[in-house]
């Protein structure tokens, strides 16, 4: 489902991603762990192509994220294409950038309605649907500033649900909650996971990494340094930066 071969990024002369190898297959939940800065935000950011990778390549789905192949030269995607292959790929955020003048309800049903053109009844059925799936039944007519940090988290998941993604990605989507409203988030993800949606999930959340993840990475100074079954890695870590920020999380 993602693919990534040799991908390199530099901000200016700040060379962040040095060469990411990976494979997500689909269905798998791949969790990506690593220090504050070592590039787990900016490798999610160019898997839907908000950053262009600098060297490498990056599938999305068999499709090269962002370019066009033909022989060996690349072109560039217009920004509608570069939209439509967005389309496909749910994000979730630390912040959950609700809009805060519209219910939940409406925060669900507006991507379908404005980007595929859906009609609002259509979207406004799946967006109650999906309301009730992330637990949130009784509180579709509710805006944002009413609801908590948890709730309004799963709201836009649902949201990103809305679009019926192929891929869903997550960057610390519970980092920004007080604790005992963690799990009712990561609930909701194992939910999800359990239902075969294909997820890469940066996290911190170690109990949510072993459980559900089928796949760790653990990432440092835009590296790959370990990767596997994530039991097996944050039992027995190999290498010795892997150990020594597991020392540190755990
Ligand atoms: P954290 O755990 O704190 O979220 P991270 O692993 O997600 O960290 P990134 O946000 O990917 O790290 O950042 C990696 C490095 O890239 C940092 O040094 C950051 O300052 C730099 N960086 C990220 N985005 C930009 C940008 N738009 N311009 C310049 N530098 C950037
Ligand atoms: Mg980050």
């Amino acid at each position: 489902m993602v693919k990534a071969e040799g991908v390199h990024k530099s901000f200016g002369l700040a060379h962040i991603l040095k060469g990411i190898d990976l494979e997500v297959n689909p269905r798998e939940v791949f969790c990506l762990i690593g220090p504050s800065g070592s590039g787990k935000s900016t490798f999610l950011r160019c898997i839907n192509h908000l950053e262009k990778i600098s060297a490498g390549r990056l599938y999305v789905d068999g499709d090269l994220v962002g370019y066009r192949q033909k022989g060996d030269k690349l072109y560039e995607l217009k920004e509608r294409e570069v939209a439509a292959q967005r389309r496909d790929i749910g994000m979730v955020f630390q912040r959950f950038n609700l809009f805060p003048h519209m219910t939940a309800v409406e925060n669900v049903m507006e991507a379908p309605v404005q980007v595929k053109g859906e009609t609002k009844a259509v979207a406004r059925e799946r967006a109650e649907r999906l309301l009730d799936r992330v637990g949130l039944g009784d509180r579709k007519g509710h805006y944002p500033a009413q609801l908590s940090g948890g709730q309004q988290q799963r709201v836009a998941i649902a949201r990103a649900l809305a679009m019926q993604p192929k891929l869903m990605l997550f960057d610390e989507p519970t980092s920004a909650l007080d604790p005992e409203l963690v799990g009712e988030v990561l609930d909701v993800m194992r939910d999800l996971a359990e239902d075969g949606m294909t997820m890469i999930v940066v996290t911190h959340e170690m109990g949510f990494a072993r459980e559900v993840g089928d796949n760790l990475v653990f990432m440092d100074g835009g590296v790959v340094v370990e990767s596997g079954n994530p039991r097996d890695v944050l039992t027995n870590p190999q290498h010795e930066r892997t150990q020594a920020f597991l020392s540190k999380v755990l």
